[in-house]
């Protein structure tokens, strides 16, 4: 038991020492993080300032962007307006010269050259050539050349005559 004793009264005693050391380093290390937090904390101030730094100035250049924005918009409304003052003065005379262009007479005259006068509304052709084309595209001629009789197709002749062929080859003349 006295050997116990004396081991555990060596023990108590060494023990404040082993502590006081430990202590030391951890206080030390503590000094040191303590340090650093400080170290941190002043980064994080001045990252606020320049943040709050950077807020404003980004405030700043919103408001002229914003105002930029509204000068371009009334530089476009004026554009505009002066497009508008100006497409309502020029066309007036143009339009009746394009009108001219389009109701012009699509007939060739005998010399070759396009009719002068004005189409009539509704019609490529003036008065005169409107009979001459309108109503040929829908003569009775035309519609004669698919003129058939009893399923032939009925041709003309030489002088004149209407015949057909019929099954034999042979051309057969319709009687007037
Ligand atoms: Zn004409």
């Amino acid at each position: 038991m006295k050997r116990i004793l004396f081991i555990i009264s060596i023990l108590i005693l060494l023990l404040p020492n082993v502590f006081a050391q430990s202590r030391k380093v951890l206080s030390a290390q503590i000094a040191t993080l303590s340090a650093k937090i400080e170290a941190i904390n002043a980064e994080m101030n001045l990252l606020k300032e320049q943040n709050s730094n950077m807020k404003k100035e980004i405030a700043e250049l919103q408001t002229r962007l914003s105002a930029s924005e509204d000068e371009i918009d009334r530089l476009k409304q004026a554009n505009e307006a002066r497009k508008s003052v100006s497409n309502t003065s020029q066309p007036a005379p143009q339009t009746p010269a394009t009108d001219n262009e389009s109701h012009q007479c699509k007939a060739t005259t005998a010399a070759g050259n396009q009719c002068s006068r004005n189409a009539d509304p509704g019609s490529d052709y003036c008065w005169q050539h409107k009979k001459k084309y309108e109503s040929s595209g829908t003569s009775p001629s035309g519609s004669e050349g698919n003129a058939s009789y009893n399923g032939h197709t009925i041709q003309t002749g030489p002088r004149g005559g209407k015949y057909y062929i019929n099954s034999k080859g042979k051309k057969v003349y319709i009687k007037r």
